[in-house]
């Protein structure tokens, strides 16, 4: 029996040995560990496969870009894989587990610089393990106001991870990849490069300008497995003035009128009226936002048994709309104040009394409007809410990507509604409008501890993807269980550039072999 708890691919137990003593001659023994103990939290876990197919054979911490270039120059020499992480909080999309048994996670957690937070300018260059908590204590402490762009949740959640792993916020900036300005990422061969005008010896534009000169390469370290992205700029929002920002919710009383909500708000949202990513949020998720907030029935779980919630039953318990939509307006006080009208002007027209419309004034301090306020606004905010939804700790997010158009949502919503509930599952949705697309996102709660529905799980999922594909829709992140099926989806001629470009940086299939579906082997 081996003394490892899985060994990479096709690796003899003396070969890993010897790797393994190599990484603790310049990490020491502390920092390259391999025993149960240190392994069990990064199998953490929330998807619908058990450990068995993702198990790390040892996880490595180093705390320096030149570490790093020495654990890569290693993994080199005996070709052992590297899964880069920063910690547990992928929730949803895999956690930590690297997507194929045996590979070394390389966990960045204790690389915690904030090299730089320029006030003026409004950017930071952060490392790798940097939370969005820790970075907005550290504006606070010292007195810098400037916004971040935080997902929900995010504490504990890497800046760096979340970037790369191209996630969104809530605020006007939202969009948060296409914020961020300059890496510095450790190549497979061990070489260390700068990116956009990182490279201009003594540049004082690393984190202002994005695209430097010749091709743009970024994307290419972005959900990818080509580099080691050891520092990232990313852009930080100035606030507006006091008076300048005021967020809002809108409730709709029924399921069909999503396919009303859209052309209003998309005009809001393309002309600035309403200027950041709003959330269309359905209603378990926001049942789900209610229950996490107001600390009521604490220890219980919304769904405890039988079939999925029906939506009437949501509304009349929770107090929730069958859509909750939540926006804001920034600007001057005077700007906000005309811009509100507007936006007022522009539902109340288009429904009438229908429709809930709240504000601060009318929210009084409500806990779960306060949670949207924060988020709106760049705030972090702890735990999921849906972890409320039901026990056993189950969740897979699947993200397709709507044309935000009334007909696709709707058809969207439906969709995916019928198949979960096909499957016994709740539908747990939040639609988020960028630029022009919404960013559709169903939780997929069910409880690990039951075998069946597991198998149930894994099989609504499968399900989920292949429906939307046949309609021509797509996810835009996955977990590790189908990377491969959704980068199957998205062409042969796409998956051929992928390798190509795979194996010219790193033809010894190293980085997170099988990380959105990239895999030599
Ligand atoms: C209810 C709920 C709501 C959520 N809402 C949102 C939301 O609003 N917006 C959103 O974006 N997300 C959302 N998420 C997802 C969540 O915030 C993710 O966990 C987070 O985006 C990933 O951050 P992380 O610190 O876990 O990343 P990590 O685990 O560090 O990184 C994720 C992946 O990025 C790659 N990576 C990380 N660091 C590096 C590096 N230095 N170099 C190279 N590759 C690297 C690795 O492949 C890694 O597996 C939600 C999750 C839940 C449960």
């Amino acid at each position: 029996m081996s003394s490892y708890m899985a060994l990479p691919k096709g690796m003899k137990e003396e070969t890993f040995a010897k790797a393994i003593q190599e990484f603790r001659t310049i990490l020491g023994e502390a920092k390259v560990r391999t025993d149960q103990a240190s392994l069990q939290p990064y199998m953490r876990n929330t998807i619908a496969e058990n450990g068995e197919p993702h198990k790390p054979s040892a996880v490595i911490s180093p705390t320096t870009p030149k570490e790093i270039q020495g654990v890569v120059g290693i993994a080199n020499k005996y070709k052992t894989p590297l899964w880069t992480s920063y910690g547990m909080e992928n929730e949803g999309y895999g956690s930590a587990v690297p997507a194929t048994s045996g590979q070394i996670i390389l966990d960045l957690k204790n690389m915690k610089k904030i090299i730089e937070v320029d006030q003026e300018l409004g950017y930071c260059l952060v490392e790798p393990g940097v939370t969005y908590d820790e970075l907005q204590q550290y504006l606070k402490k010292n007195k810098i106001n400037l916004w971040l762009d935080a997902p929900a949740p995010a504490t504990g959640v890497s800046v760096v991870g979340n970037i790369l792993e191209r996630g969104g916020g809530y605020t006007p900036y939202s969009e948060d990849f296409l914020f961020s300005c300059g890496m510095e990422v450790i190549l497979a061969d061990g070489k260390l490069l700068r990116t956009g005008m990182g490279g201009i010896p003594n540049s004082t534009s690393w984190q202002v300008f994005k695209w430097g000169f010749g091709p743009y390469v970024d994307g290419l370290f972005s959900q990818g497995n080509n580099g080691i992205v050891t520092k990232m700029g990313t852009w930080l929002m100035g606030p507006p003035p006091p008076g300048g920002y005021m967020p809002f919710c809108i409730r709709f009383p029924r399921l069909e009128m999503i396919a009303e909500i859209i052309k209003p708000l998309m005009f809001l949202r393309q002309a600035q009226i309403v200027p950041n990513a709003t959330a269309l949020v359905n209603a378990g998720w926001e049942a789900a936002t209610v229950v996490a907030n107001s600390g009521k029935d604490k220890g219980r779980f919304i769904r405890n048994g039988g079939g999925p919630i029906p939506t009437s039953k949501l509304i009349s318990t929770y107090g929730v709309g069958a859509w909750n939509l939540y926006g804001a307006v920034y600007g001057s006080p005077e700007q906000v104040a005309l811009n509100w009208k507007y936006v007022f002007g522009t539902f109340k027209a288009a429904f009438g009394d229908k429709i809930q419309i709240i504000t601060e004034k009318e929210a009084k301090g409500d806990p779960v409007f306060e949670y949207r306020k924060q988020l709106m606004m760049g705030g972090v905010t702890p735990q999921s809410p849906l972890d409320r939804w039901r026990a056993g700790g189950g969740s897979m997010k699947f993200t397709p990507v709507a044309a935000a158009t009334a007909t696709e949502c709707y058809q969207q919503a439906k969709t995916a509604s019928d198949i979960v509930n096909k499957h016994g599952f709740d539908y747990l949705s939040e639609f988020s409008f960028f630029w022009y697309d919404a960013r559709h996102v169903v939780d997929l709660r069910f409880d690990r501890s039951q075998p069946e529905e597991m198998k149930r799980a894994y099989k609504c999922y499968d399900e989920l993807l292949t429906v939307f594909a046949k309609r021509g829709w797509a996810v835009n992140r996955t977990n590790t269980a189908f990377m491969d099926k959704v980068a199957d989806g998205y062409g042969p001629a796409m998956r051929r550039l992928q390798r190509t470009i795979k194996t010219a940086l790193d033809p010894n299939n190293i980085l997170a072999p099988g990380k959105s579906g990239i895999n030599l082997a």
